[in-house]
């Protein structure tokens, strides 16, 4: 039989319930934490500072794609625009 169990990162002291962090500085990896209570205290502060992330609202305008066009495709429409044109009749 095996037996796993969550324990706090700083004091790893069995049986404390723990609660998982996951904390992540700007660029860098994501870090895990189960804390208990007590050593939770400071995050637990800090979290009373903390905003919510930004994230991009569904239904919100998004920006416009610029369509980009290949050399190929500009050419064929010049060609299209060329054919277009009222013909001279150079014969
Ligand atoms: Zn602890």
């Amino acid at each position: 039989m095996k037996l796993t169990l969550d324990v706090c990162n700083v004091c790893k002291v069995p049986g404390l319930p723990v609660a998982r962090y996951l904390v992540r500085r700007e660029g860098g990896a994501l870090k895990k934490l189960d804390l208990c209570a007590t050593d939770a205290a400071p995050l637990e502060d800090l979290l009373t500072h903390a905003e919510d992330e930004a994230r991009p609202r569904s239904g919100a305008p998004r920006p416009r794609k610029r369509k980009v066009m290949t050399l190929e495709e500009i050419d064929a429409l010049k060609r299209k625009a060329d054919r277009s044109a009222p013909a001279k009749n150079d014969e």
